[in-house]
């Protein structure tokens, strides 16, 4: 923050809606006590969300990273695996595939899309045979390009997880995200499209849907089976969304096609306002994707570094930041194999930013956001 006197703009916060249909669902909680463990909003959001994006089947989770955790074991993903997994993204996409003591290897993405390079997916088959899973993301709302990578997972017959935890509405060819893959995860994480305060989601689109989800629900409440003592023939996880946190999901669905709209708004106005700035490119749109435009993110080139764009938007009060660091030049992932396709994601993340996407911005901060990037191209 800032001591300019300027309210301040944030990157993504959030927005509960006007109709306070989040708080409803709460009370009705509280006035039936089912506060905990489980109770009706659990089951009604996960019905809910299944229906509106025409996922079989879903399993409600204390956070998106529990839901990738959960889905991988859904696919028998353990010790030693293979796993591949996009490079550019958030590390949260990846660190699952170490807790199950798998093995991840990244893959570089495309410029078309910035997600998953399906050429560099090919070629990472060709280097590993045996691989269990793929994490497929959609980075900032954007799809990836769904087609070529299901093709290329199918010849090999190795399962999809796609991590939709920022792309919740964004429609492939008219279908939304997450339902491509054999498994889908979304997050309700603060800054998320829509939240929770703190949730998850686990998406099944396969043939054994219902099975898989149920299963899901086992492991997540302490792999605890159906006897009256405590009986546990595997390890389980404490992974279950509370009936309180569903039920501000369930108020939240209500409004997540106004929040779409509203992020689409921002994409639009930035592209009209500053797009057209030398060395700014938005980030890339295509007529067989409608993205929902979490965040609208730039790449500069030329003489303006993304350093200095965001310390002139830090000194007039409005939040922006880095593209996620790919996860093949972070420590954490120092061994790890990666297939190159032309640095592509290293490039993005040293010339991008993300400019604030807050659904509650109006008009004037839009303004205001604009004007303060126009001063440095004077
Ligand atoms: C937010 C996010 C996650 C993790 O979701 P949480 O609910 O915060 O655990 C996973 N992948 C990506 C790409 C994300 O942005």
């Amino acid at each position: 923050m800032c001591d300019c006197g300027k309210k301040h703009i944030f990157l993504a916060s959030p927005h509960m809606s006007e109709e306070k249909y989040e708080q409803a669902y709460v009370k009705e909680a509280f006035d039936t006590n089912w506060i905990a463990p489980l109770g009706e909003n659990v089951n009604r959001f996960e019905k809910e969300m299944s229906e509106k994006l025409g996922a079989k089947a879903a399993t409600a989770l204390t956070t998106g990273t529990a839901a990738i955790h959960i889905g991988l074991k859904t696919l028998g993903v353990g010790k030693d695996d293979i796993v591949f997994c996009q490079s550019l993204t958030f590390s949260a996409s990846a660190n699952p595939i170490i807790y199950q003591n798998a093995i991840p290897v990244f893959i570089d993405s495309d410029e078309d899309t910035w997600n998953m390079s399906p050429d560099a997916l090919e070629r990472a088959f060709e280097k590993y045979p045996n691989v269990k899973a793929v994490i497929v993301v959609h980075l900032y709302g954007l799809s990836a390009d769904m087609d070529r990578i299901i093709d290329i997972c199918n010849k090999h017959n190795v399962p999809i997880i796609e991590d939709s935890a920022e792309s919740l509405g964004t429609t492939y060819k008219g279908k939304y995200t997450g339902t491509f893959g054999h498994l889908g995860i979304i997050s309700f994480n603060g800054n998320k499209i829509i939240t929770t305060s703190g949730g998850g989601m686990l998406l099944f689109n396969g043939e054994n849907a219902e099975a898989e989800a149920k299963k899901a629900r086992f492991w997540a409440t302490q792999s605890r089976e159906p006897a009256r003592h405590y009986q546990h023939s595997e390890i389980g996880y404490n992974y279950r969304m509370s009936n309180i946190v569903a039920g501000i999901g369930r108020g939240q669905l209500k409004v997540l096609d106004n929040r779409v709209e509203k992020k689409r708004y921002i994409y639009n106005y930035y592209e009209e306002h500053i797009g057209s700035l030398d060395g700014i490119e938005l980030m890339p749109m295509h007529e067989w994707s409608k993205s929902n435009c979490w965040l609208t993110a730039i790449t500069l080139s030329d003489k303006v570094t993304p350093e200095r764009l965001m310390n002139a938007l830090e000194q007039a009060n409005i939040e922006s930041r880095p593209i996620w660091k790919p996860m093949h030049m972070q420590p954490v992932f120092a061994g790890c194999d990666y297939i190159d396709n032309g640095r592509v994601a290293q490039k993005i993340f040293e010339n991008g930013v993300c400019l604030p996407s807050d659904t509650k911005m109006t008009d004037e901060d839009l303004v205001r956001v604009c004007k303060e990037i126009r001063k440095l191209w004077l």
